[in-house]
């Protein structure tokens, strides 16, 4: 099973977030959208970075709420590391368990076509592992 099969399953939007946006404004996509982490986009369109709720949350707590009226640029992470359609789930799961990070944006021809969490990975692999199970019981029942 690949990243493109859990990215069918989603609907096929991308919610980005720009580096000017103040974290107060990513705080309140991060809870409209239900999610955990947003790409950052440049104008062109190019990926600068990733913000997620734990570093929005990390800031709160050093600094107090007043960094909520900072900028995304201050406090994202731009080393971001990213996977590929064709990569398999297994192999995105090991890198978010490795790196310590749940989410993953999924790159195609140097754009970035969808994000993928540490949730989806779970479901997916959870599922193929139901189907497997009835296979064989499908296998043993009918000999
Ligand atoms: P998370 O567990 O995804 O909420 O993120 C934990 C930390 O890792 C935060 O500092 C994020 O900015 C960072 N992070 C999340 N996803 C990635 C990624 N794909 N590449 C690099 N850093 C990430």
């Amino acid at each position: 099973m690949t990243v493109a099969s859990i990215l069918k399953q989603k609907p096929d939007r991308l919610i980005s977030v720009k580096d000017s946006d103040s974290l107060a404004d990513v705080a309140a996509i991060l809870t409209r959208e239900n999610i955990g982490a947003v790409p950052v986009l440049a104008g062109s369109g190019e990926m600068v970075g990733i913000v997620s709720e734990r570093d929005i949350v990390r800031q709160i707590a050093r600094e107090g709420a007043g960094v909520l009226g900072r900028t995304v640029s201050t406090l994202m992470t731009t080393s971001v590391v990213c996977c590929s359609p064709e990569d398999s789930v297994a192999s995105t799961m090991a890198l978010m368990t490795q790196r310590r990070f749940r989410h993953l944006p999924v790159r195609s021809n140097g754009r970035i076509i969808g994000m993928i969490s540490i949730g989806d990975v779970v479901k997916r692999r959870v599922e193929d592992a139901e189907r497997e199970a009835e296979s064989l019981r499908d296998y043993i029942v009918r000999g």
